[in-house]
């Protein structure tokens, strides 16, 4: 089985040999008659010095089959097992079930198969002491500790939310604490406090511009939100805000993406995070008429895509706090970092999250759950009994699985 991908530029013509990460120069000839060529027995009728370069490439281990492939987690159970006994990396609250606002995509709106719905529930301080004492205890090995609060809107519950950080700075020697708000809340008393504890950032979610915004954006009421955030975020010191606010935007539709870059470009004091579609797996119809994506009309998309591009290969600004960082910059890096290791018959998987290690998620209950964007999955142990390890290994079991049949002969 050979994992190649065939590209070009307007002069140029390459070849992309995912078993060895390598990226192959070649000549139009061999280009468009590749496949012809790694036929066994047929490349001799083709002219001796192009088919050399395929012959040398194939020597060198480049552009060799790859015959039951296999991919793997890059460690073994047991190396799991301790991993999840200190080496949690980040704990995930949901303090609250409850909004203030009715985002029409929210994932919380009833509008999707899986998850839960809105409710009046907070979760209790004892909770959220119990849990980060859980976290402390999972996470010796790390030197960064990093505490979420998630919702619902977690300021309806910020009273408990300060005493909690209260308690995990008495535990741990450096922690920081991330507060995801849709900034309705941000009022004089919360920047007063927020502005005096420096190893809190807040990450407020706005998908500028006022018009995208308020389109989906919205209160109980059906009324707009956008000019409440933005007054609220104007009462921030603006070295505060530089330094400790970050936007995160999702699009709905395709066509607002542009209009998102170009907000983020004009307004520099307004630092964006991420910018990400909306999620439609699961998605009921209702959903699914808000929502215009990509899949849709893939063409336009792609068009778009190019675009921007290009626009950032010709004047792309150093600043680091630039919104094509995070669309363009990481996957440049992750192509020009890549390792050139030779798969052979094993691939392991990279890039994927390592569950309950990278984020450790706590329901409002106290139930232990992979992430924030799985908290459905809450029956993975509780931070009262610790984790249910079997659960665990079902699921890793069960990931392995559809890696395997699903992404055996993806390139990426
Ligand atoms: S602010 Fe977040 S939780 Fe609240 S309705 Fe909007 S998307 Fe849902």
């Amino acid at each position: 089985m050979f994992i190649l991908k065939k590209f070009r530029t307007k002069s140029k013509y390459y070849i992309y040999d995912s078993n060895t990460n390598n990226i192959i120069d070649v000549a139009k000839e061999i280009y468009e008659n590749l496949e012809f060529l790694l036929k066994k027995n047929r490349a001799k009728d083709f002219c001796e010095p192009n088919y050399k370069i395929i012959l040398s490439a194939i020597n060198e281990g480049v552009l060799g089959a790859v015959n039951d492939l296999k991919m793997e987690y890059p460690f073994s159970d047991e190396e799991y097992l301790e991993k999840l006994k200190d080496s949690i990396q980040q704990l995930v609250l949901c303090t609250t079930e409850n909004c203030n606002l009715r985002c029409k995509y929210c994932v919380y709106s009833g509008g999707y198969q899986v998850g839960r719905v809105h409710t009046f529930r907070h979760m209790s301080f004892a909770t959220m002491k119990s849990a980060i004492y859980f976290y402390y205890k999972h996470s010796s090995n790390e030197k960064m500790h990093t505490i979420s609060f998630y919702g619902g809107e977690p300021l309806l519950n910020i009273e408990r939310i300060k005493k909690a950080t209260a308690y995990a700075n008495t535990l741990f020697k450096t922690v920081n604490f991330i507060i995801s708000t849709n900034g309705i809340l941000l009022g004089n008393d919360f920047i007063k406090w927020f502005v005096e504890n420096n190893n809190v950032m807040i990450i407020v979610s706005l998908d500028s511009p006022k018009e995208v915004h308020d389109t989906y954006r919205i209160d109980k009421n059906g009324n707009a939100t956008y000019e409440k955030i933005i007054k609220n975020i104007s009462n921030i010191p603006s070295g505060v805000l530089k330094k400790r606010v970050r936007f995160q935007s999702v699009y709905a539709n395709d066509d607002d993406l542009e209009k998102m870059i170009q907000y983020y470009n004009i307004n520099n004091h307004i630092i964006p995070m991420s910018l990400t579609s909306v999620e439609k797996d699961s998605a009921s119809s209702e959903i699914l008429h808000v929502i215009k994506h990509s899949d849709l009309n893939v063409k336009a998309a792609r068009k778009k895509y190019k675009k921007m591009l290009q626009e950032y290969i010709n004047k792309r600004p150093n600043s680091e706090e630039n919104i094509y960082k995070d669309i363009f910059d990481n996957n440049f890096r992750s192509i020009h970092f890549r390792s050139m290791d030779k798969i052979g018959s094993m691939k392991l998987f990279s890039g994927i999250c390592i569950p309950f290690v990278r984020k450790l998620f706590i329901d409002i209950d106290g139930n232990i759950a992979p992430c924030e964007k799985a908290d459905y999955l809450n029956n993975f142990g509780n931070i009262k009994n610790g984790f249910d390890v079997s659960k665990i290994k079902e699921l890793l079991s069960v990931i392995n699985e559809i890696k395997n049949k699903r992404c055996r002969k993806c390139r990426a």
